[in-house]
């Protein structure tokens, strides 16, 4: 089955205005995706009628959100296949999933000498955790190096883990370059050496499908406003085994068995990792994001974006003086791209005048633009609501930028 592009965009009602008198074509889908009008709708209703803090109440409301709360857990761990409801735990956003594993992983596994694997592709929310638990515990963080095509080298990585890896952390695809990184190889190699391996699926986990158990990660983390749901909501997926062992990060209300003066017992999974009110309804939105996109299929999103990325791809590269960053053979609908002698902002500025919302910058991965030798790129995102003709437009942008600066 093929996508219904033009049903599909009047889902999304931002999609449909104009900015600088033009049509708004959304190419920031990396930063944050927009969200359909079921998700919006659900977070009203829950507001004008259900609203009611959760696990706390014997009342009507309460206890009716609190099902919908757990429910909607339910429907993440089915998303990615996890084995337990249990094992997946509502947070913030990815930052906080990953500074949490940092933090309670770090607490009790991780001592001086000890390595902690992560690789130049990274994110800052996937580098600093790691760094300020390296220095904590005067711990070692240990990088993999890439190629010019922006791929981790595996024959790197296998011979830099040792007895001394306490853990690997990496995420599934570059923000900044949209490289698919092969988690699958770099976990098994990592278990090999019985090290536990944390994927940052905030790339992956809207552009197909998704299966931890396949994987075998011990950890994977997501946010929510990059998967078509509400800000403010993240998950950890982690094995019950770490789960439990690890200590909890953030603590307070809900997390707790038994709280005297002397002494708390906190309270099982995934409360544990809970602590204080949740984002219920961001939650509740979540699940229904993940509702929304499966029912379009994700096979037929992953068909249709590769089809955009490959029209972007051909289009961008007959662009003379433009120079793609980013050329992995496995890649997701994300393409970072220079003009000679044309700053980033520069070329930013102007086709935002266009109507067109592109990201410029070192995107938070300032090491690795660090190691590509650049200050930055221009980056287009593209998402299943995007369309073929959109793409025409930020190449007429593209060449308009040329004219002025050229
Ligand atoms: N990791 C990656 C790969 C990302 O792209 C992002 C967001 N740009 C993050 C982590 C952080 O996500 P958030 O800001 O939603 O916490």
């Amino acid at each position: 089955m093929s996508l219904d592009i033009q049903k599909i965009r009047k889902d999304f009602p931002i999609l449909s205005q104009q900015v600088y008198k033009k049509p708004l074509i959304y190419f920031d889908n990396g930063a944050t995706t927009q969200k359909p009008r079921v998700v919006l709708d659900e977070e009203i209703k829950i507001y004008t009628q259900e609203n009611s803090n959760i696990h706390r109440g014997v009342h009507f409301l309460s206890e009716q959100l609190t099902q919908r709360y757990e429910d909607a857990r339910k429907v993440v761990q089915k998303f990615i296949n996890a084995p337990n409801d249990h094992e997946v735990i509502f947070t913030s956003g990815t930052t906080e999933s990953i500074n949490t594993i940092a933090f309670s992983f770090g607490e009790k596994y991780v001592y001086e000498g000890d390595e902690i694997i992560i690789s130049t592709l990274e994110h800052h929310a996937n580098i600093v955790p790691w760094q300020m638990l390296c220095e904590r515990k005067k711990a070692v963080l240990k990088v993999i190096p890439i190629n010019e095509k922006g791929e981790i080298l595996l024959d790197e990585y296998e011979k830099m883990i040792s007895p001394k890896t306490k853990i690997v952390s990496v995420n599934h695809v570059s923000n900044a370059l949209g490289t698919v990184n092969d988690v699958k190889s770099i976990i098994e190699i990592a278990h090999q050496n019985n090290v536990p391996v944390l994927i940052d699926g905030a790339q992956s986990i809207q552009h197909g499908k998704v299966d931890v158990q396949e994987l075998d990660c011990d950890f994977y983390v997501f946010s929510g406003h990059k998967v078509y749901g509400p800000n403010g909501i993240g998950v950890i997926y982690g094995k019950e085994k770490w789960l439990n062992e690890i200590p909890p990060f953030m603590t307070g209300g809900e997390m707790i068995k038994k709280v005297t003066f002397e002494k708390t017992t906190f309270n099982e999974l995934p409360f544990k990792f809970e602590a204080g009110t949740p984002n219920y309804v961001a939650a509740i939105g979540l699940a229904t994001a993940i509702e929304y996109i499966q029912q379009l299929g994700l096979e037929n999103i992953v068909a249709y974006e590769k089809e955009l990325l490959d029209y972007a791809t051909q289009k961008l590269e007959s662009i003379e003086g433009l120079k793609i960053i980013g050329t992995a053979e496995n890649k997701v609908s994300v393409i970072s791209f220079n003009l000679e002698n044309i700053h980033p902002y520069d070329a930013g500025m102007v086709i935002d005048k266009m109507g067109i919302a592109v990201r410029t910058g070192h995107h938070c991965a300032e090491p690795l633009m660090q190691r590509l030798n650049i200050e930055g790129t221009i980056r287009a995102s593209f998402s299943f609501y995007n369309t073929k003709e959109e793409i025409d437009k930020l190449c007429e942008a593209i060449m308009t930028v040329k004219q002025m600066f050229g």
